[in-house]
């Protein structure tokens, strides 16, 4: 199971996030955070479209 923070670091750096619902934001001013938790592409904790592992090798190299 891959750890939060990560999966929050991959997300602001993937081209292929895609955000689950967008109306969800809130009012009080809470800023939203992406994360592949919250990305359409996550599946059974699996990025469905193979991003996850491309996007973490790329951010391990700076
Ligand atoms: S689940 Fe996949 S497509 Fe979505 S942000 Fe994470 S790595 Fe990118």
């Amino acid at each position: 199971m891959p750890n939060i923070e990560q999966m929050s670091h991959v997300a602001n750096s993937c081209d292929g996030y895609d955000s689950v619902g967008t109306g969800f934001q809130s009012s009080i001013g809470t800023p939203f955070s992406k994360s592949c938790e919250n990305c359409n592409h996550l599946k059974n904790n699996k990025c469905e479209v193979n991003l996850y592992d491309k996007v973490l090798a790329g951010l391990d190299q700076g």
